[in-house]
């Protein structure tokens, strides 16, 4: 049976990416989504047509049942091996001043709270004190951890800090039983992300203060995530990828 690997958010733009590269690496792909189930389905589509097992499961990575749901149904795939926390929401941009608590903690919910209730699985099913076999978690954080998004979204940027601490924190206290944590920080990527944000265009107008001169393809950072989740990273746990093109 080949490794199962787990991609939240695999419906659209960099978790897409991500599960078809992780098709074509040899994994049996497991897509989460939450809404957008055609779109879902065409990656399931992608990831078969380079011959790997793959299924869509929706479910909101904030509800705990469901993520529960959710690795049991991976569970039935195979071996779980990785786990891609990269489902992740934010809202218009905003005055930091302008914002109302129910938007920080609904972006709190998702961004922070969903992928530790993924992780937490993840380490119940793949740590060796657990009798699993080991294996690997990558966190999709955001080079808004440190630029901060002043103007934007505080919030979020806040929440990506979060994200960074607890893969120190979790790397750190998995090292020892099989299971590395790492985290990858896209800089500005080409995906719907920012439509979100009320600026659909926002990816080629940040592009001309990125070094590079040019916003990242979801390619590109899936494949950062995929080296990171394979064993030639095998020494790199507890650390920060950034794929910012030089931002
Ligand atoms: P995207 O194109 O907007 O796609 C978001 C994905 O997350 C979709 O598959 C969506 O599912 C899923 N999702 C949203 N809320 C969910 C929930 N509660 N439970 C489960 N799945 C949920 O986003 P993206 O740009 O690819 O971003 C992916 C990750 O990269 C995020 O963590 C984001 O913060 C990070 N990132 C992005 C950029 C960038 O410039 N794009 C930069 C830095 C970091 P549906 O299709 O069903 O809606």
């Amino acid at each position: 049976m080949r490794d199962v690997i787990i991609v939240t958010g695999g419906s659209r733009g960099i978790g897409a990416a991500t599960c078809v590269r992780a098709a074509e690496a040899g994994y049996s792909v497991l897509v989460n989504y939450v809404s957008d189930t055609d779109a879902a389905a065409d990656v399931v589509e992608q990831c078969r047509s380079v011959g790997a097992d793959a299924a869509a499961i929706r479910g909101d990575v904030s509800d705990e049942a469901s993520v529960v749901a959710m690795f049991d149904a991976a569970e039935v795939m195979g071996p779980l091996r990785v786990l891609v926390n990269n489902a992740g929401i934010l809202h218009p941009q905003m005055r930091f001043d302008e914002m109302s608590v129910d938007r920080w903690r609904d972006v709190f919910e998702v961004n922070v709270i969903g992928a530790f209730l993924c992780a937490r699985e993840a380490a119940r099913r793949m740590s060796t004190v657990h009798g699993g076999r080991g294996g690997s978690i990558v966190n999709v954080s955001s080079a808004a951890s440190y630029l901060g998004s002043p103007g934007e979204y505080v919030d979020y940027a806040a929440t990506k800090a979060a994200i960074d601490t607890m893969t120190i924190g979790l790397g750190r206290e998995l090292a020892n039983e099989g299971v590395r944590v790492n985290a990858v920080r896209p800089g500005v990527v080409r995906t719907q992300i920012h439509a979100s944000g009320g600026e659909p265009g926002r990816a080629e107008r940040v592009a001309t203060g990125v070094p590079m001169q040019r916003p990242g393809e979801p390619a590109e950072v899936a494949a950062t995530i995929l080296w990171l989740a394979s064993d030639a990273a095998s020494y790199v746990t507890a650390t920060t990828v950034d794929c910012s093109g030089g931002r």
